[in-house]
């Protein structure tokens, strides 16, 4: 049996998990795709990501299948999208970073500089050393699981996804 969306009037399958509370854990209700988004983009987590960006996140593993997770937990979703950020094969970038002149940036990726406080076109390998300082002091591991920290360290971590994908691809 199929559920339905939980959305107000909508009769889709309700197929994506949104949490009712901000620390993802617990409670969910099912929704479909196009509320999911919705849903996500008042709570602001997939700022700055098109739409089959957010469609493969929510597709994927890493979403709020596991009850009361803690960042510190290992299949927390922002921590492993954090990981996959930190043990992609960025050296690759490295290589091209003189052409990054070329690249226009769009307006989330403009909002991504804004997020990591760097200049729109900074080289990538000082986005990435912005990138480590700025995980380093919002790391909930350094403020006693601060959700305050939690948060600004999300916002980080996708601002700095949405560029390296501009870098990458455009390169
Ligand atoms: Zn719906």
């Amino acid at each position: 049996m199929k559920n339905i969306c939980d959305w107000n009037n909508c009769n889709d399958v309700g197929e994506f998990r949104a949490p009712k509370e901000r620390d993802n854990s617990k409670d969910y209700r099912l929704l479909c795709f196009k509320h999911i988004k919705e849903f996500n983009k008042n709570w602001n987590y997939f700022s700055g990501m098109n739409e089959a960006e957010i469609f493969n996140f929510l597709k994927s593993d890493m979403t709020w299948h596991k009850p009361t997770q803690s960042f510190s937990s290992s299949d927390n979703f922002f921590k492993v999208l954090w990981q996959n950020v930190l043990d992609d094969k960025i050296d690759i970038i490295q290589k091209k970073d003189n052409f990054h002149k070329k690249i226009m940036f769009d307006n989330n990726d403009i909002k991504s500089f804004e997020v990591l406080g760097v200049p729109v076109g900074l080289k990538w390998t000082e986005i990435k050393i912005k990138f480590k300082k700025l995980v380093k002091i919002f790391h909930p591991d350094m403020n006693a699981g601060d959700k305050k920290y939690e948060e600004k360290l999300k916002l980080i971590t996708l601002a700095y996804t949405q560029l390296k994908k501009t870098y990458k691809g455009k390169n």
